[in-house]
Order: C-alpha cells, then structure tokens, then sequence
C-alpha cells in the first residue's frame, strides 16, 4: 500500500516500492544546515538500508 505518492529513486532503502516511498510515514530533516536553502541541505530521517 501506498499511503501518499512519494517518488523516490532510493532503490536501496527498504522502503522503497517501484520507485516510490511505502513507508507509512516521512520523517525529512536539515541536512548539515541550520537553514536549509537547497534540497541538498534536506535528508530523508527515515530511509533504511535493505537487510
Ligand atoms: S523512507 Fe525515504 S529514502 Fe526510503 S523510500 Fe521513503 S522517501 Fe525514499
């Protein structure tokens, strides 16, 4: 089940569904910023890696 439509091309985090996030929840935090101005300075707090 998809929940929400979340594309992301992760393939590797154990989430991840044809290319789209199955996780029943996103948690996406700063990423080495203290004031995000781009998408590089965001980060999925959620991704796992696959067993
Ligand atoms: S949890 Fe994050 S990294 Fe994993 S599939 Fe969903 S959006 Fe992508």
């Amino acid at each position: 089940m998809v929940p929400q439509n979340i594309k992301c091309n992760v393939t590797e985090c154990q989430y991840n569904s044809n290319v789209m996030c199955d996780a029943p929840m996103v948690q996406v935090n700063r990423n080495n910023a203290s004031q995000s101005s781009k998408s590089d300075e965001t980060k999925c707090e959620t991704f796992k890696p696959r067993a």
